[in-house]
């Protein structure tokens, strides 16, 4: 087989020699290679003992015959009767009527499946387990003899999907954005063909034998050691894995792939293959995630065999490009920061942990993207495009330089707004806090870099959200008190936990709500179940000594649930200061305004708040009843309606006359056009996430805000369902800086 692979022959010279040599070696009357097309029809590519004008001729719709048969159920069968088999169906152009036996293997790669090989003999015969598991191994070669791209150059099959030379462009979702180009590291190893069959397989048995010793050892040190890193699997996977790695089952097919010829690491790849396709294809929530779980496993067990791989993750190539199917937060934060420059993920959706941290560590990625792993090979050049959501693989020169063009103009705007760091002031003088929201502690480098007065909004459930468990005080408080060292003094916001609805912790109770945006979450959560939040506020007490505390409650929809939160806080610190600790050096309450209901009920709060931080994706998401995760109806209605804008107005009047700081920390208030008009009705903070800030000044430079405050106060009440087409057109007229009007201020 390894002069097969070596054979400097075209790529159907391959496919027929390796048919012939399996018919010969093996002794079968005809083997036959179907390999997958675009269309999902599998193509007779390659026979002994079949008519050779069959071949590129005879194609099989999926499910049709014993061919897709093996296909669909993407497992080996055989029987010794084919045409008494009810999935028989017979095509007289291949001559394969004296045939009796017949046994077909899937070939997959990458758990995807490429084609179908067959054998069969004339005789009615038994067919030995040995010979499927032969197959199987051949199987896997001919996937990589495929993938080469070698076939897909041959004339005939340039329509065949699977080659890796040629430019690839995958739309996915743009989860944290940016602009990247760099070299692929596919974090999911994957054999090359070149280490498929082994030398000495003596060796390859002692090289698996040592790497599942490590695994192992590795899975024990994490669970009796107390090792389990943060973010990482938790205990009850660990155990998981543990008897995984124990189970005779799944070492057992490893070493008999092994025995077969096949390298260590190719075993291990062939096993997952297989776990993986039937995965793929199973609805059992329970069978998924027990297979996940093993694939994770193999991962780790390629890991330990192949050190390239394990170097080349630690010590990451400059420029690098992560493709993964998926990636935990954790294992996410442990690579190179300086030379990680985007994330391709096969899963992945817009909450999920990875692209949180993305986001936070100002890393592209994109998601959803299925394929990816099959077509990139480690080295290859990729370009995330985290503004579209696409993923380019090996780029033709234009693309990359269409590409280099806008990363230079990105970096371009992002020298520029660095520039502004100074603070915001309208063209009138009035002065307007731009402050950011985060959620990670790394994200706080960014309050120097962007110049931020300070975070309007310090989302705590981000922690939660990216560990497996829950985070104990001592490691809320570090990480608050970290907040607010690297605060240097700005003041921080912090937001007790808003789990529930769209924000999703692993090991928070999961109860599957009808209208989970209208479910149990936020405060609802945090005064069902005091525990939580009294740790919580206990944590930012302690992490808060010596410092000021500011802090908000979310979600409160009705004022008994402000006064409730209110007098949880009040208990911890009188908690706090009977046992004699440090004290924040003052304490300032606020409330997030984020229901319809609590607009009109403000007036009964507001004499015991500090300071009141309107949520308006939450608000907004109520006011018009429209799910803010449901692309459907999210942008349906506009903000900039009289309504709605009467709503903003009436929210800030109240707070004015009552003296009570209030701002604006939802998406709209990084929107250049919805920015200028909540300034214009008297709101003089507004908090968004720090790419923003730099673009939002520029806004805030050039807007009169006294002009457009009279402009809007005669259009208020216009019957309109936006003002948005007025405001443009009136443009400076109104106050209105070019760039909110034309909208070309870009991050
Ligand atoms: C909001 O609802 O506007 C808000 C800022 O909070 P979050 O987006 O975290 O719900
Ligand atoms: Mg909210």
């Amino acid at each position: 087989m390894r002069a097969l692979m070596a054979a400097q022959e075209n790529a159907q010279e391959r496919l027929d020699h390796l048919t012939d040599l399996i018919a010969e070696e093996a002794g079968w009357d005809v083997c036959s290679i179907y390999l997958a097309r675009p269309s999902q029809a599998l193509e007779l590519c390659a026979t002994h003992g079949l008519k050779p004008e069959a071949v590129h001729k005879v194609r099989l719709q999926p499910g049709e015959g014993l061919v897709g048969f093996v296909a669909g159920s993407v497992r080996p069968m055989w029987t010794a009767n084919a045409r008494e088999h009810e999935n028989f169906s017979y095509k007289p152009e291949t001559g394969e009527e004296p045939f009796n036996t017949f046994v077909g293997v899937p070939i997959l790669r990458g758990g995807r499946l490429v084609g179908v090989l067959t054998a069969q003999t004339e005789a009615e015969r038994a067919v030995a387990e040995e010979e499927i598991e032969t197959l199987q191994t051949v199987a896997m070669v001919l996937a990589e003899i495929v993938a080469s791209g070698d076939i897909a150059e041959a004339e005939e099959m340039a329509e065949l999907e699977l080659r890796q030379s040629k430019p690839e462009r995958f739309q996915g979702g743009a989860y944290s954005g940016g602009l990247a180009m760099g070299v692929a590291v596919v974090l999911e190893p994957h054999v090359g063909s070149e280490h498929l069959i082994a030398d000495d397989s003596e060796r390859e048995i002692e090289r698996l034998d040592l790497a599942i010793a490590a695994l192992r050892a590795g899975i024990d040190d994490m669970l009796e050691g107390g090792r389990i890193p943060f973010g990482g699997p938790t205990r009850d996977v660990l155990q998981a894995y543990r008897m995984f790695a124990h189970d005779r089952g799944w070492l057992n097919r490893l070493r008999e792939a092994v025995q077969l010829g096949l390298t260590a690491d190719a075993a291990v790849e062939r096993v997952r293959n297989e776990n993986r396709a039937r995965l793929m294809r199973s609805n059992d929530q329970l069978f998924r995630e027990r297979l996940h779980d093993l694939e994770d496993l193999a991962n780790r067990l390629l890991r330990h065999l192949d050190d390239a791989q394990s170097q080349m993750i630690e010590h990451l190539p400059d420029n690098a490009v992560i493709v993964a199917r998926n990636i935990g937060p954790a294992e996410l934060l442990e690579l190179d920061r300086s030379k990680l420059r985007g994330i391709a993920l096969e899963e992945g959706a817009a909450s999920s942990h990875a692209a949180i941290v993305a986001k936070a560590l100002g890393i592209p990625l994109v998601g959803g993207i299925e394929g990816a792993l099959d077509k990139t090979e480690a080295g290859d050049t990729l370009i995330i495009d985290g503004e579209f959501g696409l993923l380019h693989i090996r780029p033709t020169d234009d693309v990359v330089a269409t590409y280099k063009e806008r990363m230079q103009a990105l970096s371009d705007r992002r020298q520029a707004y660095a520039e502004l760091r100074g603070p915001s002031v309208t063209r009138d003088g009035k002065r307007i806090q731009l402050s950011m929201n985060a959620g990670l502690l790394i994200e706080m480098t960014q309050l120097e870099e962007t110049g931020a007065d300070g975070v309007g909004l310090f989302r705590t459930e981000f922690q939660f959200m990216v560990a497996d468990t829950l985070p104990r005080l001592d490691a809320q408080a570090t990480v608050y008190k970290s907040v607010l060292d690297a605060a240097a003094g700005k003041p921080v916001v912090f937001r007790t936990l808003d789990l529930g609805g769209d924000k999703v912790a692993p090991f928070a109770p999961s109860t599957v709500e009808p209208n989970p945006a209208l479910g149990w979450r936020a405060i609802r959560m945090g005064l069902d179940r005091p525990g939580l939040l009294r740790y919580q506020l206990r944590a930012l007490i302690q992490a808060a000594a010596g410092k000021p505390l500011h802090l908000m409650f979310p979600m409160i929809a009705a004022p008994w649930e402000m006064r409730a939160a209110r007098d949880m806080l009040d208990r911890e610190l009188r908690h706090a200061k009977r046992r004699g600790h440090d004290m924040p050096t003052e304490v300032k309450v606020g409330m997030m305004l984020e229901t319809p209901g609590m607009a009109w009920a403000i007036g009964e709060v507001l004499d015991t708040l500090d300071f009141v931080a309107v949520g308006a994706n939450d608000l907004m998401q109520y006011f018009f009843a429209a799910d803010r995760q449901n692309a459907r109806v999210a942008e349906r209605y506009d903000v900039l309606s009289p309504p709605a804008l009467g709503l903003f107005k009436q929210i800030r009047d109240a707070c004015a006359a009552k003296n009570v700081p209030v701002s604006v920390c939802g998406e709209i208030a990084a929107k250049p056009l919805e920015a200028a008009v909540l300034i214009a009705l008297g709101y003089d903070s507004l908090s968004m996430a720090a790419a923003h800030i730099g673009p939002l000044k520029k806004i805030v430079a050039g807007l009169d805000a006294g002009k457009l405050g009279t402009w809007l106060a005669s259009h208020l009440n216009d019957p309109v369902n936006s003002l948005r087409p007025a405001l443009t057109a009136a443009g400076e007229n109104a106050g209105l800086p070019k760039e909110a009007v034309e909208n070309t201020v870009k991050i």
